[in-house]
């Protein structure tokens, strides 16, 4: 038996082994010495309490014969797509509905699921440094070609650096599929309106398709940045938007979360002749997927009550409090730090000469935090490494002023 001979190409990340490796030495040599982790890429507090409330009241419903729920829907219950579609989308001037919209367990699955419905020939672009499931799941695909000096021959990678403020210039030759995440992981920077569109041009020009992963567009703050690439003139023809709660409110561990295939997005056969993507992705779906989880949908329309908009304007507000105390600890302690503000994410520059895994160690023994070195976000990521917003703030403050005082040594 044959298997995917793509997986062979795949190669194993030894950046989180890494990690735990280096921590572990360190704890060795430092017996009683805690360790704060700032790497934290996974929420830290509790679901909400309206979601474990409508969680309860879901699990009731299937405790009896009479309310029983047996398979849903594969495109998600109409109560929580009808909340999407007029909390999302509407009540910001959207005119996104629940025909567009497919609940999922999450955007990690959809964002590697959507290349079924794309051609295996499609040229493919991705930012550099970038969360790395964009890059393997082409991989194993077979779209990315062959591995050389960290980058893939067939992929085009749109290169972020503080030259371009992280925001990438436009492909100099044609792509086919163009992915982008905003407010970035791992960057943490935001994009504005202005720089989108001429994304969402280029992607008419060249009849591209935009995968456009806005997982964390509920940190955004600043109302010039972008929360939705719909609120774009012309984005429903080149867009597919991929959204999570799980950043949202707390379900990295619950799974959900929502695709929006706007109907008007076509794709083209090989013959030339149009199809709607979305009646593919739901052709997709329907064969390859048996819905999310009832309880889950159950929590995720509760996000959508008065009590879950404000608790996940909490819940972020918190993180984004951490976030700002770490990039502004940086800064005061001599580096460049970007993102942070519409983002739980904090990019940190090493320094002149240093890589990430250098200052991944510095800041590990001298000031006993770990971080993500960023040349595990591609070739760009190196010379960098990404904090999170995610721990307590106790730790966070904690981790902070160890970096201070360091300075002032
Ligand atoms: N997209 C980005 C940019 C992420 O950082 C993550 C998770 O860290 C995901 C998608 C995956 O989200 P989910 O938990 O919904 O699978």
């Amino acid at each position: 038996m044959l298997v995917n001979d793509n997986f062979r190409q795949l190669p194993v990340s030894y950046l989180f082994s890494e990690v735990a490796r280096k921590i572990s030495v360190y704890k060795e040599e430092n017996p009683g010495k805690e360790i704060i982790r700032m790497d934290i890429g996974d929420v830290t507090r509790p679901l909400f309490p309206c979601v474990i409330k409508a969680m309860h009241e879901g699990v009731d419903e299937l405790s009896k014969a009479t309310t029983f729920h047996g398979y849903g829907p594969e495109q998600g219950y109409l109560f929580l797509r009808d909340a999407i579609a007029s909390h999302d989308y509407q009540s910001r001037g959207i005119d996104i509905s629940a025909s567009d919209i497919f609940v999922s367990d999450g955007a990690k699955s959809d964002l590697g699921n959507l290349g079924d419905i794309y051609s295996k020939e499609c040229k493919v672009a991705v930012m550099n440094p970038a969360y790395p499931v964009y890059v393997d799941d082409n991989v194993i695909d077979g779209r990315a070609g062959s591995l050389c000096a960290g980058r893939w021959s067939n992929l085009v990678y749109l290169d972020c650096n503080p030259e371009n403020h992280f925001m990438p210039n436009l492909p100099q030759e044609h792509v086919d599929v163009i992915f982008l995440c905003f407010p970035n992981n791992p960057t943490g920077e935001s994009i504005t309106r202005d720089e989108l569109q001429k994304w969402v041009d280029y992607a008419r020009d060249n009849d591209s398709l935009i995968i456009y992963d806005s997982a964390y567009e509920s940190f955004v703050r600043n109302p010039d940045s972008v929360r939705s690439i719909y609120e774009l003139d012309g984005a429903k023809k080149v867009a597919i938007e991929v959204r999570s709660y799980s950043k949202t409110a707390g379900f990295t561990g619950l799974r959900c979360g929502y695709t929006v295939v706007p109907r008007e997005l076509k794709g083209k056969y090989a013959d030339g002749s149009d199809v709607s993507l979305n009646t593919l992705w739901n052709r997709r779906q329907t064969t390859k997927f048996n819905g999310a989880s009832y309880i889950a949908q159950k929590g995720a329309a509760a996000i959508y009550t008065p009590e879950g908009i404000s608790s996940v304007k909490a819940a972020t507000d918190y993180y984004l409090g951490n976030a700002a105390i770490i990039k502004q600890a940086f800064i005061q302690a001599g580096y460049k730090a970007f993102g942070g503000e519409d983002s739980p994410y904090v990019w940190v520059y090493a320094g002149e000469g240093v890589d990430s895994w250098g200052l991944f160690d510095q800041l590990l023994r001298v000031c006993g935090f770990s971080t993500t070195p960023g040349s595990g976000f591609g070739t760009k990521g190196d010379g960098y490494v990404r904090l999170t917003g995610f721990n307590s703030r106790e730790n966070t403050e904690k981790a902070m002023l160890a970096l201070l005082n360091r300075e002032k040594d």
